[in-house]
């Protein structure tokens, strides 16, 4: 038979089905309308590649399929067309291709077989079809149906056939295969493959949905939200503007070529990024770090040991071995650097030689401002970080950048602040620094200062090492012992002892009343204070190892002048003492213990403590009681051991005391340290406490004027103790006269100024009791006279040998 040939670009029409089809190319168009005028039989062909608009007869398979056409409903240019397949030909020869293709076709027969194995496939197709539309599969629903009703084998596999999600090749083969059963195989396996695929769609979405259900909600939002900006070709037009920005800082930025690379893969990144990507923030901030730290910016640094020792000079009263000690260590410095640039390794390398000063001594001793002063004389910016109470090793060290608010740690962000990689870099108070479960900062301090390693330091935020070989580290620190050994070894300790009275007023007159006058601006009035009103201010209104409170105490007393000034009323044209009283009101402290007595258990110690020496009282009292001994005032172990140690020593020397054998029956011996809410201790009250005991003991009172200090052993012998520097200043401070210290310290003595030495009595001790001839009156107290006129009770009564 002779019919119209229709070629369609997509798809098979099969026999056993009903499908609409649309039609839009003239020919076809052409063809459809005249088989629907007459008997509306057609032939359906699949064309080989649909891309082609006009196919020629070999662009087409040669079997096809017969159809009827139903109805048609024509459109704007289009037909839809619904029809109906009724069997497969083949294409003999086409008769002619103008207005339409027209071909002469034979019908082929089909083969339904009939024996088991055909039959279980067909039931086995039509089972998995089934699974197919459980798993999602897509089907007409009265299609459905009717199938799962029960059809014949060929009208099954077509219809099948017809919904499957396959290729045209495909679907072109199963056309083609006359064997039914073949077909059914060949659908089975067509179907089997689309099943996998509409699986593994749902055991994703169902694990999407249980694991990610809010992230992938929102990065699907995210992502949606990106195309659609794309769309509106809104995407990222101000982002673009800052990358090139970017771009040009880290290009001006100087940066080591591995950073270089870094920073730019970060901004590629960023640029990838939609403007509403959090991360984008994260990734910005650590591109403004990168460049802004100061890979390739240094000041220039020259050495010049005149001109630094005059700045120091000029910035400090005073400090005369402090400065030695300084100027010794840039010369040193200076050498090194030359040798380096001699031998031609250039001067970046390791120009601060391996050890790091480390200034130790109590507050206000003027540690950071000399350390200020190195940095001016150097020619080079000065940064001081605090370390105090750091327990965190990321604190040293940095965040890595997975943390939220992560940040560079505290060098990186010093040497940020400097602008320079070589300044002057203040660690403060290192003996501060501690240990816990968060690491050791410590050791990141150690890798910091250490010129064999800090020249790649790594900081967990930057990422990228940089080089900290051309820093000057000074640390400081109020204390020794608490700095870890290990970090210990690598300082060069430096001690700030504290000042004396008069050393604290020619700082005050020389250095801190023209710093306040010019911080309050008083500076263009000639506006004086008498020495006298000045010494007053040391002495009465301040007591402490250097000079802050003197500070704070001036800047009062200008600001009350300022006061008066704003007021318009009279103003003296310079401050005398009793201006100072009228100012500061009160005076906080008594001049000296010269207006004390001579008293029975009550003796003046000298303790060395952070925030340098002071002196310190300890009572002693002795009560009706058995031999008991009683400690109190906030004492750490080893001074309570030390006043156990002085209770034995007594008892042990009763003979040689004036005691009765076991005077110590009868009573209770109290032991009390003053000011319960200072911590207090060490070993070095120990003669100071075994004079106590003895005096309450045998009742000969104290010389009120001297003070003590020294660790005693057992039976008697005094062992040398430390900081007697500080606590030989505090003596001074506090109008002592007579300081007693072991016979061991001899050789500190030269630390003390010739003015403390003048001030004082040295008495170098050995035993305890050269101690007590010195520091007790010989007179023992007539249990009658006792502390004038007072009856001594029984019990000292008894104690006491007659
Ligand atoms: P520290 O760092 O030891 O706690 P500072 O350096 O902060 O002490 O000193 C406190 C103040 O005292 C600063 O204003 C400093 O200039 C001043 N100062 C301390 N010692 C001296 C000194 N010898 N000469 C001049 N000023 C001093």
């Amino acid at each position: 038979m002779t019919l119209p040939l229709v070629p369609i670009r997509e798809g098979v029409v099969y026999p056993h089905t009903e499908i609409v089809l649309t039609f839009g190319r003239p020919k076809s168009n052409a063809g459809v309308e005249a088989a629907y005028k007459s008997d509306r039989k057609i032939i359906f062909v699949t064309q080989k590649d649909n891309h082609l608009q006009n196919p020629l007869p070999e662009d087409l398979y040669s079997v096809a399929t017969l159809c009827y056409i139903e109805r048609i409903l024509p459109t704007e240019g289009e037909i839809h067309a619904l029809v109906k397949g009724i069997s497969r030909v083949k294409i003999e020869e086409i008769v002619s291709t103008d207005p339409f293709l027209l071909a002469r076709v034979s019908e082929l027969e089909e083969t339904i077989e009939q024996e088991n194995y055909a039959k279980a496939l067909s039931n086995h197709l039509a089972s998995e079809f089934k699974k197919a539309v459980n798993l999602g599969k897509s089907v007409d629903f009265m299609m459905f149906m009717r199938l799962m009703g029960g059809v014949q084998a060929n009208e099954l596999v077509d219809q099948i056939a017809s919904s499957l999600d396959a290729k045209t090749e495909d679907k072109q083969q199963l056309l083609e295969l006359l064997s039914t059963a073949q077909r059914t195989k060949k659908a089975i396996e067509l179907l089997s493959q689309e099943m996998n695929v509409l699986e593994l769609e749902k055991s994703i979405a169902t694990k999407t949905q249980a694991k990610f259900e809010k992230q992938m909600r929102d990065a699907m939002l995210r992502e949606r939200k990106r195309v659609i900006e794309r769309e509106l070709g809104e995407e990222m037009d101000e982002s673009s503007e800052e990358t090139v920005e970017l771009k040009e800082k880290i290009r001006s930025a100087k940066m080591p070529p591995e950073v270089r690379k870094k920073a730019e893969k970060e901004l590629q990144r960023l640029s990838q990024m939609s403007p509403s990507n959090p991360e984008g923030g994260y990734v910005r901030t650590y591109l403004d770090w990168l460049i802004s730290m100061p890979w390739g910016k240094v000041s220039k640094s020259n050495i010049s040991l005149e001109s630094a020792a005059k700045i120091l000079d000029q910035d400090h009263y005073g400090l005369k071995k402090v400065k030695e000690r300084i100027l010794e260590y840039l010369a040193v410095m200076k050498l090194k650097r030359k040798n380096l640039v001699s031998s031609n390794k250039g001067a970046q390398a390791g120009e601060t030689g391996p050890t790091i000063l480390c200034f130790v001594g109590p507050p206000g001793v003027g540690k950071t401002s000399i350390g200020r002063s190195i940095a001016k004389s150097l020619g080079r910016k000065f940064v001081r970080v605090s370390l105090g109470g750091i327990r965190d090793e990321a604190e040293i060290r940095g965040h890595r950048r997975t943390y939220v608010g992560a940040l560079p740690g505290r060098i990186i962000q010093g040497i940020k602040n400097s602008g320079t990689k070589n300044p002057v870099f203040m660690l403060d108070e290192i003996d501060k620094v501690g240990a816990d479960f968060r690491g050791d900062p410590s050791s990141a301090l150690l890798e910091a200062l250490d010129p064999e390693q800090n020249r790649e330091f790594s900081d967990h935020y930057l990422e990228v090492p940089f080089d900290l070989s051309q820093v000057m580290f000074i640390t400081t620190a109020n204390m020794l012992d608490t700095i870890p050994p290990a970090l210990r070894d690598r300082l060069e300790i430096i001690n700030f002892a504290g000042y004396t009275e008069e050393e604290k007023f020619h700082i005050a007159s020389r250095h801190l009343w023209e710093k306040q006058i010019k911080s309050h601006g008083l500076d263009d009035r000639n506006f004086k204070i008498s020495p006298e009103a000045l010494y007053f201010i040391v002495r009465r209104y301040t007591r402490e190892a250097g000079v802050r409170e003197l500070d704070r105490s001036i800047a009062t007393v200008l600001r009350k002048v300022a006061k008066i000034i704003a007021s318009k009323k009279k103003l003296p044209h310079s401050i005398k003492v009793i201006d100072t009283r009228t100012f500061l009101g009160i005076p906080k402290f008594s001049t000296n213990l010269a207006e004390k007595k001579d008293e029975v258990g009550l003796v003046t110690g000298l303790a060395w403590t952070e925030a340098g020496g002071d002196i310190l009282f300890i009572e002693v009292a002795i009560m009706p009681g058995r031999g008991n001994l009683i400690l109190t005032g906030h004492l750490g172990d080893v001074m309570k051991e030390s006043g156990q140690a002085a209770w034995s020593y007594v008892r042990s020397r009763w003979k040689l005391l004036g005691l009765k054998e076991k005077f110590y029956k009868d009573v209770d011996v109290h032991i009390h340290v003053p000011e319960g809410a200072v911590p207090k201790d060490g070993p070095s009250a120990g003669i100071t406490l075994t004079t106590a005991i003895v005096s309450a003991i045998t009742k000969r009172p104290v010389r009120k004027d001297v003070a003590l200090t020294g660790e005693v052993t057992l039976r008697g012998r005094v062992l040398e103790i430390g900081g007697l520097k500080e606590k030989v200043i505090a003596a001074h401070r506090a109008g002592i006269k007579t300081v007693i210290i072991p016979k061991e310290n001899k050789k500190d003595m030269e630390e003390i100024s010739s003015k403390v030495k003048n001030d004082l009595h040295f008495k170098f001790v050995s035993h305890m009791d050269e101690v007590l001839d010195l520091a007790l009156r010989p007179e023992k107290l007539k249990p009658q006279k006792a502390a004038a006129g007072e009856i001594l009770p029984p019990y000292q009564q008894a104690i006491i040998q007659a």
